[in-house]
Formats: structure tokens, sequence, C-alpha cells
């Protein structure tokens, strides 16, 4: 036996599950096919918040709720360890393009959002926009910093983090899981928990019985331009800008179905130009930095499972963020780490739990 846990997959969720069990006193390793925090995580724009918030039901809402609530004292926590700046703050979002702002307005209302008319430095970007939403508290974080940091942290906390080894297969037994096959050998632990992106069920294979985690690609475009161009996050219609301190600008993104494919097309490369110079007309080819894409682990109506597998008694996943892993991160990994200590949850869970019918 190497460890009490072994997870799968050193992205956000993976790292963030491993920070939390470590913090309850378990020797956790983690293994990645790859570099940590390579795929998805390396790839989001790092926005903590849906996109939007009013356009979800209840079971998204409690998780991406949770995950705010928790996040400024758990980034703070992994800055300390980690001694790496994830660049968390709230920039604040401008919500441009709503037909009808009612039920936004109603739901910030309900829950408690700041809703206040947009300061007189954003009324260039709202322009003749008949109702501009304003946003402040909406925050992001840099993704590839935040890998480094948790990585860091995870480290400090005494994880084992074995880059590189790509897991082939689970390794099953009478109804538990005696180890994973990786290209290094044979690895063992306690308990298991899956945290593999969307190549979850890939690896839970005919046991991922009414699990379903498909890969969704976003492409990305970097812009670099002075610190300060752009003032907050802008959302209209379907696309978003993301202003970093150093002044790169992100353009996101596409939803699209095309397997495990991550290559880049020109026809998103131009809708994503297009959309950032309507927003910021100044900005052109020249500015351009990178365009990207990565694969979300996309799931029904975007409810991740984080669960122990019904069958398999030492197999868990925490999996199945789709487009707002980041943002549900802290809140996922403390339903986790609750289920195996046995602890009371801070919200209902039950929405998350091993689904019984495929599309829940
Ligand atoms: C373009 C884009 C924009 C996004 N924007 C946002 C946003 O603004 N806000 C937000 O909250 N979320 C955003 N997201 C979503 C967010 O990035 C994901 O929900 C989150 O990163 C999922 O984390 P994860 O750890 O589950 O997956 P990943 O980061 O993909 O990690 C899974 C890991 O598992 C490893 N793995 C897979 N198979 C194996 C194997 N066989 N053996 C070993 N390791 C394996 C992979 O190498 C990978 O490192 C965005 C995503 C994209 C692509």
């Amino acid at each position: 036996m190497n460890s009490d846990i072994l997870i799968i997959g050193a992205g956000t969720i993976g790292l963030t599950s491993a920070l939390a069990l470590a913090q309850d006193g378990h020797r956790v390793t983690v293994v990645d096919r790859g570099a940590v925090g390579g795929e998805s995580t390396w790839a989001g724009a790092g926005i903590l918040s849906p996109l939007l918030p009013w356009d979800y039901g209840p079971v998204v809402t409690r998780l991406t709720e949770r995950g705010r609530q928790l996040w400024p004292a758990w980034i703070d926590e992994i800055r300390a360890r980690s001694g790496v700046d994830p660049e968390y703050r709230e920039s604040g979002l401008l919500v441009l393009g709503l037909s009808d702002p009612a039920p936004a307005r109603d739901w910030c209302a309900a829950h408690a959002w700041p809703h206040p008319p947009p300061p007189p430095e954003l009324r260039p970007l709202a322009g003749r926009d008949p109702h501009p939403l304003w946003l402040p508290g909406v925050a992001q974080v840099r993704n590839p910093r935040l890998a480094q940091a948790l990585h860091l942290a995870c480290r400090h906390l005494g994880v084992t983090i074995l880059s590189d080894v790509p897991v082939l297969a689970l390794s099953l037994d009478a109804g538990k899981v005696v180890g994973v096959e990786t290209g290094q050998g044979l690895l063992q632990a306690g308990a298991y928990v899956l945290a593999a992106g969307a190549w979850t069920n890939a690896l839970l294979g005919r046991h991922a019985q009414a699990v379903e985690i498909f890969p969704v690609r976003g492409q990305i475009l970097l812009f670099k331009a002075a610190p300060g161009r752009l003032p907050c996050i802008v959302y209209r219609e379907g696309h978003y800008l993301v202003p970093r301190s150093d002044g790169h600008i992100l353009a996101g993104s596409t939803l699209e179905r095309v397997g495990y494919d991550k290559g880049v097309t020109a026809e998103a490369r131009a809708a994503l130009l297009a959309f950032a110079r309507q927003v910021l007309p100044a900005l052109g080819e020249r500015d351009l930095v990178r365009q990207w894409s990565g694969l979300r682990p996309g799931s029904p109506g975007n409810v991740p499972t984080i669960a122990r597998h019904p069958e398999l008694d030492n197999l868990y996943v925490n999996g199945g963020h789709f487009r707002y892993g980041v943002t549900m991160a802290p809140a996922s990994a403390e339903i986790l780490a609750n289920l195996l200590a046995g602890r009371a949850q801070a919200i209902d869970a039950a929405p998350y739990a091993w689904p019984v019918t495929a599309g829940r």
C-alpha cells in the first residue's frame, strides 16, 4: 500500500481534492499522465461565476455559491502555503446585451449579489446598451498560476505528485479497486478518487453506469494590451473578455462537441476576434498573442458527480464540472472530504450523488 488515497488526475479538481484530504490527515498520492494542471485547468478563463447565474437551476447554483463563499479564505491559504500569487481578484463582471434585465435583477436580489449601476469609468464599455448589469463581486483567477499554487500547496502538505504517469486501467477484485495499472507498474492505496476530467468515463468503462462525462472543446484567444485597458470582465451574448493584471486579455469561448480533438479553428478565431473588437475596437490582429483550446469535462445540466461508486466500495468520483470546475472546486473538495470522513455536509450534496438514470 503506497498511500491511503490515490487520486487520478492532477487538474484543479484532483489537486483541490488532494489538499482537502491531506488536511484531514490522509497520506495522498496524485497521479497524472501529463503535466500538473495541463488540461482543462490550464485552458480555462478563471471566471469565478456561472455565465450567466440566472440561466441555471438550484443544483448548479448551490455548488457555485458554496464555491464562491469558500474561495477568498481558501485562496489565501493556498497563497500562503505555496508562495505563489494566483492573481485572485474581484475584477467585477459587466453583462451587456440583456433583452429583459428583470430575471437577472430578481436573481441577484434573491442571492444577495450587489448590482449597483455601472460606475462612470465603465460607461464607455456599456455604450448604448439599454440594460447594462454591473456585478462588482465577481472574481477571477489566473489558471496556470492557480495550478502552480495548488501543486506547491499540495507538496507543502506532504502530498506525493506523480506526473507523466498514465493510468491504463483500474484493477478490480471482489467489488473493490485493488490498484491502478500505470505505465510504471501497479499503484495501490486504500481508496481511489477519479478526477480525470473529460477522461473519467474512459477510465470507468462499463463501471460508469449512468455517469456521463464527455469532452466539450472550448477555444480562447489571448491578446496583449496595455495594463488597465479593460477594467473588468465583460460578457455579451455567449462570449466574454477577461483582463489580467499585466494587460493580457482573454476572449472566449466556444462550446464544441468534437470528441477529444484539441485543435483550433479559423472560424473560432474569426468569431472571437470580431467579438473582442466589438467590445474594444482598438484591439486588432497585431495584439493577438495566442489561440488555444481545452476539453471541458461536460455533464448533463452541468451537474458534477461527487460520490462513491455504488458497487466498487473504495472508488470515488469527483468529476463532470463542465464550465465551472474552477468556481466549484473548493465546494466539491469539501463534499468529497466530508463523504470520506462520514461528516455532515455543509450543503445538500444529494444532487451530486451517483446518477441512477442517464441524463439525470
Ligand atoms: C476554454 C475554457 C474556459 C473555461 N472557463 C472557465 C471559467 O471561466 N470558470 C470556471 O470555473 N471553469 C472554467 N472552465 C472549466 C474548468 O476549466 C474545468 O471545469 C476544470 O478545469 C475541470 O477540472 P478537472 O480537474 O476536472 O479537469 P482537468 O483540468 O482536465 O484535469 C484532468 C486531469 O486528468 C488527467 N488524466 C486524464 N486521464 C488520465 C489517465 N488515464 N491517467 C492519468 N491522468 C489522467 C489529465 O491529464 C488532466 O490533467 C473552462 C474550461 C475551458 C476549456
